[in-house]
């Protein structure tokens, strides 16, 4: 298959999907025609069938659409054999009724049971297409096909998406949803933005170390802070300088710590007189 089938088919599943329901295996209705149609032109139906729904599939064949076969004869053994290895799906049709009919039946008016269906029959076809979603298969010159969705199915799609108020589907959503989903995107840009968070940080850690150097010598505390309001390596140094003082003194001043240097000289001074004594 060409990518850009495989893409507008995956596409189209994920509409089913969301919007309608489908879940895989997908539950595919396939009938005598259908079956005849794979066996003559070789075609592995399951796999095909596989491939084009893109996910894993349960072939099934009502009773009435068996029994259609069977009324072909031997010359249509093959593809007897191969509805055979299909799911008996029972439709309660007590005497057999056309293909069609029995599908038709089957599907109902609203699809219920979410089935595929693969047939040969344009007049079913058709007929299908007035159902809301039910994805419509059939093989054109042994190329298995998946039909794009009917008007009918997008006009549900439409209209459910409408009445729930809140946006589903594929390519309906894109389109709708960036109009509503952009402008609460932009909301949320707004307040991630500003930086005054980090400036309130920076008031805060400098706040409690200060509260902390406060302790035991409340008279320096507002002196450090109106030294040093911003930079922290400095304040750190001051505190050291003070937690000296305070343990020498805890009442300083100026003139003090001038009179205590001029002790030390003295001290110093002695030994070297002492020396020159002796
Ligand atoms: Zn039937």
């Amino acid at each position: 298959m060409r990518q850009k089938r495989a893409k507008a088919y995956r596409k189209l599943m994920a509409l089913y999907s969301m919007s309608f329901g489908f879940r895989q295996p997908y539950q595919v209705l396939v009938d005598s025609e259908m079956c005849k149609a794979a066996t003559d032109s070789k075609i592995e139906l399951a796999k095909q069938l596989n491939s084009v729904l893109q996910g894993d599939i349960k072939p099934m064949i009502t009773q009435c659409c068996i029994h259609e076969l069977y009324l072909l004869g031997k010359t249509q053994q093959p593809a007897v054999d191969l509805a055979k290895t299909f799911e008996r799906r029972k439709c309660n049709h007590r005497e057999p009724i056309p293909g069609d009919d029995c599908l038709t039946s089957v599907v109902g008016e609203t699809n219920k049971h979410r089935y595929v269906v693969a047939t040969q029959s344009h007049p079913l076809r058709v007929k299908l297409r007035s159902i809301p979603a039910v994805p419509i298969v059939h093989v054109n010159r042994s190329v298995m096909v998946l039909e794009p969705p009917s008007d009918a199915t997008i006009r549900t799609k439409e209209y459910s998406e409408e009445q729930a108020l809140h946006v589903s589907g594929t390519e309906q959503r894109s389109l709708a949803s960036s109009s509503t989903t952009e402008p609460p995107r932009k909301k949320k840009k707004g307040p991630k933005g500003p930086n005054p968070l980090s400036v309130k940080k920076k008031v805060e850690t400098i706040k409690p170390p200060a509260k902390d150097k406060g302790k035991g010598k409340e008279k320096e505390k507002p002196v450090a802070a109106v030294r040093n309001p911003v930079v922290g390596e400095k304040r750190k140094r001051d505190d050291a300088h003070e937690s000296d003082r305070t343990e020498q003194a805890p009442a300083d001043s100026q003139q003090e710590q001038s009179r205590r240097k001029k002790k030390r000289k003295r001290k110093a001074a002695e030994p070297i007189e002492r020396v020159a004594d002796t």
